[in-house]
């Protein structure tokens, strides 16, 4: 007999979309989208769609498996738990008597999101005294910027763009990573809102947009100075909102505006003066503008910079304050749950060596480093990925 559950996926994002699985025998044979999660309102994305292949596939790994062959031969065995466990762990122990804990190095990012699998890693490596490893990629500098402006506030809640009527999509492809939101721009957009795509190169999020300016790569912090200049000088700012809640305002207006003209901008970005003076009107004009920051912008040198300026942009026109107005960049961040109980960052030793993740090659190649990387453990994340 064929009965539903509800559960939730257990993939990569934060939207935890909410699932009905059909199961028979006690086997999963139908994934389906709860139409009743509050937020992703029944729509799965296509890793999702047929979760019951998968998670039965024969060709899934259950077991640890020791390398046989050479490395890149591909050949292994499976081995137990146990084994692989006091494997690991004797080959770190001749490692620690031989360099010290530093000679061990763990890598790890976000994995499949969930709180435990992300965090439950760092507090034996703290423990042990391994290098700590800098977890830089993807959207730290975003994190870093808007807590520079925000401090703890926490981002504009997703459904409040229902009730905007300027949704600007900035630098994120949602229709790839955060297909939920677009339900929520479609009520926006049936109750007037005209929505805007900002990045680096044309996506299908875009081509749904009504409109696209296209800034060149690790340029947007130009395009948000100059859309400032314009608000100031054409006063569109809100200044009672600046004045009661905005510390700095001041100084940005008049020692680093006056330089970011639309003219000067367009040198930058290579978008039309015109176009950004008429995008900045319009924003300056809305009655609540949204902001959908996405982390695009957050992987150049200048990310977190660029961070902080897009974030200003609702403080000068008071969107903070207006319902449908203000600006999201993630909802993963959103405090929930306090992941230090987790993380355990109380367990660091002072003073232990750093490497960033973004660094990976050079520390495991750097003859100098001392003690030099012994051991690399990788979870969570796929290095030959995402630092080639
Ligand atoms: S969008 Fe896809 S990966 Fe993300 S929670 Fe939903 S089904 Fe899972």
């Amino acid at each position: 007999m064929n009965e539903i559950k509800p559960s939730v996926c257990p993939y990569d994002c934060p939207d935890c979309c909410g699932l009905l699985v059909t199961v028979q025998d006690g086997r999963a044979v139908h994934i389906a989208g709860d139409p009743n999660h509050p937020f992703t309102r029944g729509t799965l994305c296509p890793k999702m769609a047929h979760y019951e292949r998968t998670v039965h596939a024969k060709g899934r790994i259950m077991t640890p498996l020791k390398r046989i062959g050479k490395k890149g031969e591909g050949r292994f065995k499976p081995i137990s738990w146990e084994a692989a466990i006091a494997e690991i762990a004797e080959h770190w122990q001749s490692i620690i008597d031989d360099f010290g804990a530093e000679a061990i190095l763990p890598y790890s990012y976000a994995g499949t999101m969930g709180t435990i699998g992300y965090s439950a890693g760092h507090p034996l490596f703290y423990k042990l005294g391994a290098t700590s490893l800098d977890r830089t990629i993807c959207a730290p500098a975003k994190s870093r910027g808007y807590r520079d402006v925000m401090g703890a506030t926490l981002p504009t809640a997703p459904q409040e763009a229902q009730e905007s009527d300027m949704i600007i999509l900035w630098s994120i492809s949602m229709l790839a990573t955060d297909i939920h939101f677009r339900h929520d721009i479609e009520i926006a957009r049936q109750r007037g809102a005209r929505i805007y795509c900002i990045d680096t190169y044309r996506t299908k999020t875009a081509d749904c947009a009504d409109a696209f300016l296209c800034p060149r790569p690790g340029t947007d912090g130009a395009l948000a100075l100059a859309v400032l200049h314009v608000l100031a000088k054409e006063g569109l700012c809100d200044r009672a909102f600046l004045r009661r809640h905005v510390q700095g305002a001041e100084a940005l207006e008049r020692k680093i505006l006056p330089r970011y003209t639309p003219e000067a901008a367009a040198d930058i970005t290579g978008i039309p003066a015109e176009d950004i003076r008429s995008f900045a009107r319009a924003y300056g004009r809305a009655r609540a503008p949204f902001i959908r920051l996405g982390s695009g912008q957050s992987r150049y040198t200048n990310g977190s910079m660029t961070t902080r300026l897009i974030t200003c942009l609702p403080a000068f026109v008071g969107a903070y304050a207006k319902k449908g107005g203000g600006l999201l960049t993630s909802a993963s961040g959103s405090h929930a749950f306090d992941k230090s109980i987790i993380r355990r960052p109380d367990l660091e030793r002072p003073g232990v060596r750093h490497i960033n993740m973004c660094e990976l090659g050079h520390a495991l190649n750097d003859a100098s480093l001392t003690p030099p990387i012994k051991a690399l453990y990788v979870y969570s994340s796929n290095p030959a990925c995402t630092v080639p």
